[in-house]
């Protein structure tokens, strides 16, 4: 929570991520809630804590230090860590906490079985493979090689194989799906033939709702634990009904104002009024990262009415178009995000305007000040 000095507060309900979290146990096998960056704005113990209420015992972090702390706080459930270990303190705070970390490198195995035979403990690993991303992990021919390091190993046990999927959530591209499918059940059987016992994990939110064959044993849910759907906008988008998004962001109205014909509203003069106007001051600006790019672009939520942003957002003002909600007064909340009712906005709807994605709207709106509701 790093913005504690302004006035937006982002509410959470705990109850529609646990929701969305049975819906999900509709559709897949067994799915480990994915709680990095802070559960995606919503806050990690908080989160974790009504996860694991609901049934999770396997969830994953980010990096090594967040999966110490849902450790911390699930002692009961099981940890990966998304990243793995990236430096000494990483690699000590994973033999210390138990968790199982992502490794994608042969450097990681041996620095994980130094720092394993020094803590006196087994370490469990989950191989990481690149079938696509270009990001991290062994490339999907290196299986052979890998089962091999691991053959020279006394502390490091691989408990499971895993990749990402680049393209689930777009049907435009289901046959990349398709391809990194099969890459990755090459490296399942080259890793079994070997006599590794690992599990299969490969599906993200796109690939749980969309991507039946790429289950496995473990499936790795976000955004849609969080509300979004994953087919936001696509021919796929009816297989993401029934998410409920538990973010609120609000604030408050802190002047009222009538402005004549001719008048240009904040920096730059971007707006200007064509006729008398009664506008609305909210202690909302990028400095609580709701963004400037939202300039003239987005609309919040008075008394329940759809209102207009007005020119440019500023660093902790923003100003809108009171005409809908005449009977406003200062005080009021507003709503950034979220709200009752049919005019409620949704994340990927700020994210149309913003120019980027539900993931990113959640991680930069929940550095608010949260509070948790029902
Ligand atoms: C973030 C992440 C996920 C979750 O993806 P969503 O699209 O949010 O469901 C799964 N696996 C890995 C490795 C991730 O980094």
């Amino acid at each position: 929570m790093s913005i504690w000095y302004n006035h937006v507060r982002t509410r959470i309900r705990l109850r529609a991520l646990t929701d969305n979290y049975a819906l999900i146990r509709t559709r897949a096998s067994n799915p480990a809630p994915v709680i990095k960056s802070d559960a995606y704005g919503h806050g990690i113990r908080e989160v974790a804590r009504a996860f694991f209420a609901a049934g999770a015992r396997t969830m994953a972090a980010g990096t090594v230090g967040e999966a110490a702390v849902l450790k911390d706080t699930t002692p009961e459930s099981e940890v990966l860590s998304l990243l793995g270990p990236i430096d000494a303190a990483d690699y000590a705070l994973v033999c210390e906490h138990d968790i199982i970390p992502f490794a994608g490198s042969t450097e990681q195995l041996l620095l994980l079985e130094e720092a394993a035979g020094k803590a006196g403990v087994p370490v469990r690993v989950a191989l990481k493979f690149d079938t696509g991303m270009s990001r991290l992990g062994f490339s999907a021919d290196e299986a052979g090689s890998v089962a091999d390091t691991l053959d020279g190993l006394t502390h490091v046990r691989p408990v499971m194989a895993c990749s990402h999927l680049a393209t689930a959530d777009d049907p435009a591209q289901d046959e990349y799906v398709q391809e990194q499918a099969q890459r990755f059940e090459g490296i399942l059987h080259a890793l079994h033939a070997r006599g590794l016992g690992v599990q299969g994990s490969l599906a993200n939110s796109g690939a749980i709702f969309g991507h039946p064959r790429t289950h496995h044993d473990l499936q790795r849910p976000g955004i849609s634990l969080y509300g979004g759907n994953p087919f936001h906008g696509t021919s796929r988008a009816a297989l993401g009904q029934g998410l409920r998004q538990g973010m609120d962001v609000v604030s408050r109205l802190v002047q009222v104002r009538t402005i004549p014909a001719g008048q240009s509203v904040s920096y730059g003069r971007t707006f200007t009024a064509e006729r008398e106007m009664r506008i609305g001051i909210i202690a909302a600006g990028y400095a609580d990262n709701y963004s400037r790019g939202l300039s003239s672009k987005a609309q919040m939520l008075v008394r329940g009415r759809r209102v207009d942003v007005l020119g440019r957002v500023c660093m902790q003002l923003t100003a809108v178009d009171l005409g809908p909600a005449p009977e406003a007064v200062v005080g009021d909340e507003v709503h950034m995000l979220g709200g009752q009712g049919a005019n409620a906005i949704s994340v990927e709807e700020l994210a149309g305007w913003w120019g980027t994605i539900s993931y990113e709207v959640f991680c930069l709106l929940g550095q608010n000040q949260r509070e948790y509701v029902d």
